[in-house]
Parts: C-alpha cells; structure tokens; sequence
C-alpha cells in the first residue's frame, strides 16, 4: 500500500469501486470516466509505480503474469472475448500516465478502429 495512491485506496476499498473481477493478486474495476462502453481498469494489488518498476524484479514479473492470467476471465466478465478489445498502458508522464500505480486499460464494447492514439 503506498501512501495517497488512489489505486491502493481502491483495492483496499477505502475509495468504492465497481469490481469487475477480483482474486488474490489482481482487481479489474470500471474507469470512472470512461471513454467507450467497456473502459476497465486492471491492476495488481500491491502497488508499483508502472510496468517498468513491475518488470524490474522476479516478484513484480509474477504479479505481472498474474494480471496476465487474469485477463480472459476479465474479458469474458465483459462480454468482450469474441467482440475483441484494446488494452493500453500508459506509462510515465509523456506517455500520458496520471495515476502512478500501473493499470492496464480494457476498452471495447466499439469498434475502436486501427488508430492507437
Ligand atoms: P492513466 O491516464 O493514468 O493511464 O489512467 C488513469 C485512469 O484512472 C483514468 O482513465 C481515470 O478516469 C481513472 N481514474 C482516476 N481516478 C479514478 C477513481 O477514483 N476511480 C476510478 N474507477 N477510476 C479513476
Ligand atoms: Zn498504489
């Protein structure tokens, strides 16, 4: 948990969210504000800053795998599987990163063309 990170605060439910799906390492939870009609976020319990502090150690790789493993039943929660998705991650400040505890975002329930920006 680290102090003032709205994620944390979310995973531990100090801040409600609308769980999508949970286990014991990964919490899938709508973007407030969304930009399609599928916009989840996923993201590892424990914090870490973004994906290169998560792919910087074996523990952070595991979580990483972990989040990865989660992502079909997260799709099949949102009705997505067949339909297709896009799944983005900001990092850092010019990547367009404004929550720093990595989160992978599930957008869909479009079609959202070829374009990536
Ligand atoms: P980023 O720009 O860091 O990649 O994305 C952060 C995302 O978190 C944004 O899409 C924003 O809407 C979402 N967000 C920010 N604060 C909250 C919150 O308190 N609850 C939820 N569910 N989403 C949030
Ligand atoms: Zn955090």
């Amino acid at each position: 948990m680290s102090q003032d990170c709205i994620f944390c605060k979310i995973v531990s439910g100090e801040i409600p969210s609308k769980k999508i799906f949970e286990n014991e390492s990964i919490l899938a939870f709508e973007d407030v504000n969304p930009v399609a009609p599928v916009h989840t976020l996923v993201v590892p319990k424990k914090h870490y800053d973004n994906i290169l502090d998560i792919s910087s150690s074996e523990a952070g790789l595991a979580d990483l795998n972990q989040l990865m493993a989660a992502l079909p039943k997260v799709a099949e929660e949102l009705g997505v599987e067949e339909s297709g998705f896009r799944l983005i991650n900001n990092c850092g400040e010019e990547g367009g990163q404004t929550v720093m505890h990595i989160h992978f975002h599930l957008i869909g329930g479009r079609n959202l063309g070829p374009g990536l920006i």
